[in-house]
């Protein structure tokens, strides 16, 4: 990919970095454009997104589910302990 005029003007790597925001929909339009001219020709790219997908709607799955006070309290306690023994 070194046709300066094709997809590789946006790197491989930087859709990769701007994949999170890009998802989130927190980008310039202008720049958001240059991703979705990008993916479309570049199969990696493709997949990249799709997993990517996969794994943001996992992890917002796992956000969703409640974490029981008592876990909570528990987390709580450990975190505070191991901050104070920290010191
Ligand atoms: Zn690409």
């Amino acid at each position: 990919m070194t046709d300066p005029s094709g997809p590789a003007k946006v790197e491989c790597r930087q859709i990769a970095e701007l994949l999170a925001d890009y998802l989130e929909g927190s980008l310039p339009q202008s720049v958001k454009e240059l991703i979705d001219w990008h993916i479309e020709a570049c199969g990696p790219c493709v997949a990249f997104v799709n997993t990517y997908r996969g794994t943001v709607n996992a992890a917002t799955k796992l956000r969703d589910v409640e974490i029981p006070s008592e876990l909570k309290q528990r987390l709580l306690n450990v975190l505070r302990s191991s901050r104070s023994s920290a010191r």
